[in-house]
């Protein structure tokens, strides 16, 4: 199975821009920015972060508005404050050098099982398996497992039969790091979450839902769909052509990032209803009305392209046509 998996890979691997040099910085960020978004997304995104920040030690001497700025649009921003916390904590507590083992990268702010395992794996080989959706619904097939997606137990089979693989200390050549980037690009691109492509897979003759004639898709079982809250916000809109009434959060969600003040946050006039947008953040539905302010602002109306603006902030401005 090993040698069928990484034959595959050599031939079959996307070439993503953080595969061109293993360095850990590169892999750190990219397997960062990955988390909960699409490799075609991220792409543009960790272009312009390596030209504004192209190490460790610019990362960390950004100040973390420019850091939120530059994360921009990828969403969940706590990952980018904790890359920028991992960042001064290499650079202040490691003398910039980066750590040697998944263990010690676990101990760099924000960095977690899954993401110290990766790193290691791909820049230092160590044999340690990662273990992400795609490689729990690989595994789910191959080992004809019958758990939901979001079952810790499935994350346990699929992570012990993965480092069992791993340790085997009979593949010499054994590359850590190209064993976990296969079964993860295997996921993505082959053993996909609808319609997988059996006939092509390099593990076909070793797939037990296969093998069963079980349809593939039963594996792993739905996950339990998350309730959703649903909430609505009213915003007041204060705007010339391209500048605008914008108003750094403080508190809640999206603490740092700028958005236009809401109904409560405004002290004039507001008139009629110009517009509405749905918007989704973790497990909240929002749905977000937009008044027009009446009257000048006694706010000072700033550069929307020179702060960093929430998700549905970057929305309702490209609606408005002043991004
Ligand atoms: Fe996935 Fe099909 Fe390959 Fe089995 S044979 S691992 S179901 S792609």
């Amino acid at each position: 199975m090993y040698a069928d998996l990484l034959a595959w890979f050599q031939q079959n691997r996307r070439l993503l821009p953080w595969r061109q040099e293993r360095h850990a910085y590169g892999v750190w960020i990219s397997e960062v920015m990955l988390q909960q978004t699409q490799v075609d997304t991220v792409i543009p995104f960790y272009h312009r972060w390596m030209e504004r920040f192209p190490d460790v030690a610019s990362l960390a001497a950004a100040t973390e508005e420019e850091v939120l700025k530059y994360w921009s649009g990828l969403g969940y921003y706590r990952r980018a404050r904790l890359l920028h916390q991992g960042a001064r904590y290499i650079v202040d507590e490691c003398t910039a050098s980066f750590p040697t083992s998944a263990e010690q990268w676990l101990k760099v702010p924000g960095v977690g099982p899954y993401t110290a395992a990766a790193v290691a794996s791909i820049t230092l080989d160590e044999r340690v398996a990662v273990v992400d959706g795609n490689v729990k619904r690989v595994a789910a097939r191959l080992l004809g497992i019958k758990l939901a997606l979001n079952d810790r137990a499935l994350h346990t089979k699929a992570e012990s039969w993965s480092q069992q693989l791993l340790s085997d200390t009979s593949h010499n050549d054994f590359r850590a790091g190209d064993w976990n980037e296969a079964l993860m690009e295997l996921g993505a691109t082959v053993c996909r979450p609808r319609l997988p492509l059996c006939e092509t897979c390099p593990l076909q003759d070793f797939c037990k839902a296969r093998q069963s004639g079980a349809d593939p898709n039963e594996f792993p079982l739905a996950a339990k769909r998350k309730k959703f809250i649903a909430i609505e916000l009213d915003y007041v809109w204060s705007a010339d052509d391209k500048r605008c009434v914008l108003i750094q959060r403080d508190q809640g969600w999206n603490i740092g990032l700028y958005e236009a003040p809401t109904r409560e946050q405004w002290t004039g006039e507001i008139g009629e209803k110009i517009g509405s947008l749905k918007h989704t953040i973790t497990h909240h539905k929002i749905t977000a009305h937009f008044y027009q302010a009446v009257g000048d602002s006694q706010l000072p109306q700033t550069d929307p392209t020179s702060v960093p603006l929430s998700g549905l902030m970057r929305k309702w401005l490209k609606h408005v046509d002043t991004l």
